[in-house]
């Protein structure tokens, strides 16, 4: 079982819009199981988040030049919001992962 992003109540992890709120869910590929490692992401995140090293990684490029973006306006404040990003990542499941960080519509996961 999965919960919906938007009104948090549990959902079939193969349904494509919540029936609570039609809030559509992204498909979660059906092939090719764990496509981008939670591992491999938090690390990046810790280690390389700077340079948004963790959102290249899971193919969200607008996040990846964002990240440098806000860097740079706080010189290099908001590499704070990469390091939480990796920790929580660690922190919770595979699965937490996708569904806050890669099989999200949001253009800078999992803030906005
Ligand atoms: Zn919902």
């Amino acid at each position: 079982m999965a919960y919906c992003r938007e009104c948090g109540k549990e959902i079939s992890g193969w349904a494509t819009a919540c029936p609570h709120c039609g809030a559509p869910i992204k498909a979660r590929p059906q092939t090719g199981d764990e496509e981008y490692s939670v591992d491999t992401f938090g690390i990046l995140a810790i280690v390389l988040g700077a340079v948004g090293a963790h959102y290249f990684y899971i193919g969200k490029t607008g996040a990846g030049v964002l990240q440098i973006l806000f860097n740079i306006i706080t010189l290099g404040m908001a590499n704070i919001v990469s390091v939480i990003s990796g920790v929580v990542a660690l922190s919770g499941t595979q699965e937490e992962f996708e569904n806050r960080f890669v099989y999200t519509e949001k253009t800078y996961p999992p803030l906005f």
